[in-house]
């Protein structure tokens, strides 16, 4: 592996992104633009171009750059999608999908992480994403259905809510699987009321938990 610590996006992008599998340009173009320090606590922020998932409080991580370019990649978002993302974290997976969509739904059961994330991301100037606090397994229902859901918190059942609020033609990808190091993305499809999942990629993610009762930093 090519161990290095790139200082900007556009260098994490070209050693880490597009020298690897992914090659959607709308993807590599978005992810060139965000600046990932913004997400990252201020102790990690030398590291916040590396290729890693980092901690950011609460005993959650912000995810792997690669990790985040794959499953934006699978997901294939449209220019007119309207996304669900459950666990919002650090917001650094919302931004990129705020800049490919048109509106992105993002939930998050602790508050201060979503407290957190929306003052960057406001920061930033994002005016496309609406904040909901509370269990992402049961979707956003008043906003459903959603073309695009990614749930990036693991979970070893797929919330049948979500597969509920998933348009037809719609597609969801989230991280299933026991914890450790036997989760897998797995991409699901929607045509006509029927679903087709697909394994795709070995992860680690944190549980996708019943409350958001995290320790205290
Ligand atoms: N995409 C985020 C990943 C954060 S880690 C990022 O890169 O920053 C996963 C997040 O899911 C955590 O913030 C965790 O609190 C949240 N989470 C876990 N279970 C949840 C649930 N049931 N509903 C909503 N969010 C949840």
């Amino acid at each position: 592996m090519y161990h290095s610590n790139p200082k900007n996006p556009a260098e994490m992008v070209a050693v880490q992104i597009s020298s690897r599998d992914i090659v959607d340009p709308r993807v590599l173009r978005v992810m060139r633009k965000i600046p990932r320090e913004k997400f990252v606590p201020e102790k990690h922020r030398a590291l916040a171009y590396s290729d890693q998932a980092l901690p950011i409080g609460k005993d959650q991580t912000i995810s792997q750059p690669y990790v985040v370019a794959f499953m934006t990649q699978a997901l294939a978002v449209q220019a007119s999608s309207k996304v669900l993302e459950v666990g919002t974290g650090s917001g650094y997976q919302t931004a990129i999908l705020a800049r490919l969509a048109r509106t992105v739904y993002t939930v998050e059961i602790i508050p201060s992480l979503q407290e957190r994330a929306k003052s960057v991301l406001d920061s930033l100037g994002f005016k496309n994403i609406f904040y909901k606090c509370g269990d992402g397994r049961l979707g956003w229902h008043e906003q459903a259905p959603f073309d695009r859901i990614i749930v990036t918190a693991a979970s070893r059942e797929i919330p049948k809510m979500l597969l509920d609020q998933l348009a037809d033609n719609g597609k969801m990808i989230i991280p299933s699987g026991k914890q450790g190091w036997s989760q897998n993305l797995i991409l699901i499809s929607k045509h006509h009321n029927q679903l087709k999942r697909e394994k795709l990629l070995p992860v680690r993610f944190v549980p996708l938990v019943k409350t958001g009762k995290g320790k205290q930093t």
